[in-house]
C-alpha cells in the first residue's frame, strides 16, 4: 500500500539505502514489486568504462554534418529575427498562444519523453500518454523512442564518450555542438545495448514513431502557424515566425541547457562526485528538469528534484494529472535516504576548502 504524502497525495516509496549509485540502486529502484515493468525498463546503472584512452581520438569526433549547421543557423537567425522585429507587431492572442505552445511542448519533453517514457518515473493512461506524444510531436526532438534511447545512454555513460552529450567536451558541445557532428562510435557501441523493450511495448510509442514526420510537421509546423492565422487573423509570417520558429527554437535552447548549463555550473549537494549541479536557473526555463544533481542522484524521483513544486512546473502538471486520474505509481526518495546521501557523497560546506 503506497504511504500519503500530505502534499502530493498517495506515492510510491523507493528505498534508496544510501549507497553510491550502484547497479543494486538501479534494481531496486524499478523493479518494485510491478509485474508490468521489464527488469530493464529504466536507467541503467551508470557506467564509465567509455572514458576516452589516450589515443582514442577519431576523426568521427568531429565529422561535421553540415547540413545540420545549415538548418541550426536559420533557425536561430529567423529567431533572433523574430524576436527582435516581430514580436511586437503581432497580436496579443499570438504571444499568449506562442507561451502556451511552450508549456506544451516543453511538457512533451519533461513530463513525457524525459520522466514518464526515459525513466519510468510513474504510470500514465493512455488518454494522457496520447497527449503526451500530441506535445512531444510539438517539440521535435526526435521521437520518444530515439530521445528515451540517448536519455538512458546519457544516464548510464554520463560525462564519458558515450555520452551522446558529453560535458566534458565543453559548454558549446553539450548544449548543440552534438548535433552538428557524427556522433562518437562508442555512443553508437553502447546505445544499441540499451534495453529498449518497454518502449517498444507501448503501443503509443510505436505509433508516434511510425508516423513521426508527418505528426512532427503537422503539430511543430502547421498547427501553430494556421491557428493564430484563422482563429484571430494573424499574418502568415508573424505565425509561422513567432509561435513556430521562435517558439520552436526557444524550447529547443531550454532542453539543451540541462545537458550543458545543469551539467558545469551549480552545487553538489547530493554527490560531489558528478558533474550535473543544482541549477535555478536551467529549473526555471526547463520548467523543473534543472536539479539536476538530484536527478543524476535519484533519476526516478518522479519530482526530479527534492523541493516538490518549486520552481518545477512539470511537477505540479503531473500532481494535477493524478487529481484527475491519470497519473498513478509516482516514485519518490524518502528524506531520511536523501539526507543520507547527502552526508555520504554530498559536497558539505566544510568539505569545500578540503577538495
Ligand atoms: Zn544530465
Ligand atoms: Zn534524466
Amino acid at each position: 500500500m503506497a504511504p500519503k504524502n500530505p502534499v502530493y497525495g498517495p506515492v510510491e516509496v523507493v528505498q534508496d539505502e544510501g549507497s553510491a549509485p550502484t547497479e543494486d540502486d538501479t534494481v531496486t529502484a524499478t523493479n518494485d514489486d510491478d509485474p508490468d515493468m521489464p527488469a530493464t525498463a529504466e536507467v541503467p546503472p551508470r557506467d564509465v568504462t567509455a572514458k576516452s584512452q589516450p589515443g582514442d581520438a577519431s576523426k568521427d569526433r568531429t565529422r561535421i554534418v553540415w547540413r545540420n549547421v545549415v538548418l541550426m543557423a536559420a533557425l536561430h537567425v529567423i529567431s533572433v529575427y523574430a524576436f527582435l522585429c516581430l514580436t511586437w507587431k503581432c497580436r496579443p492572442y499570438t504571444l499568449l498562444f506562442a507561451v502556451g505552445m511552450s508549456l506544451c511542448s516543453g511538457l512533451g519533453i519533461t513530463a513525457g519523453a524525459h520522466r514518464l517514457w526515459a525513466h519510468r518515473c510513474y504510470k500514465a493512461k493512455l488518454p494522457l500518454r496520447l497527449v503526451l506524444a500530441m506535445f512531444n510531436c510539438m517539440a521535435f526532438q526526435n521521437d520518444i523512442y530515439e530521445w528515451s534511447r540517448d536519455h538512458r545512454v546519457h544516464h548510464k555513460y554520463s560525462e564519458t564518450d558515450a555520452d551522446p552529450h558529453n560535458a566534458t567536451r565543453g559548454f558549446f558541445f553539450s548544449h548543440v555542438g552534438w548535433l552538428l557532428v557524427r556522433k562518437h562510435p562508442k555512443v553508437i557501441e553502447k546505445g544499441s545495448r540499451i534495453d529498449l523493450r518497454d518502449l517498444i511495448d507501448d503501443p503509443v510509442v510505436r505509433y508516434q514513431r511510425k508516423y513521426y514526420l508527418p505528426l512532427m510537421t503537422f503539430f511543430c509546423f502547421v498547427m501553430p502557424t494556421i491557428v493564430p492565422m484563422y482563429l484571430w487573423g494573424e499574418s502568415f509570417w508573424n505565425a509561422f515566425c513567432v509561435p513556430t520558429v521562435l517558439r520552436y527554437c526557444f524550447l529547443l535552447n531550454c532542453t539543451w541547457m540541462v545537458n550543458s548549463a545543469a551539467h558545469l555550473w551549480g552545487s553538489q549537494p547530493y554527490d560531489r562526485f558528478i558533474n550535473p549541479a543544482e541549477n535555478r536557473f536551467v529549473a526555471f526555463f526547463a520548467i523543473g528538469e534543472g536539479w539536476h544533481n538530484y536527478h543524476h542522484t535519484f533519476p526516478w524521483d518522479y519530482k526530479a528534484g527534492e523541493w516538490g513544486w518549486r520552481i518545477n512546473f512539470t511537477t505540479i502538471f503531473i500532481d494535477l494529472m493524478t487529481a484527475i486520474g491519470q497519473v498513478s505509481d509516482r516514485k519518490i526518495v524518502t528524506k531520511a535516504t536523501i539526507s543520507a546521501r547527502k552526508k555520504r557523497t554530498g559536497l558539505q560546506v566544510a568539505a569545500v576548502g578540503c577538495d
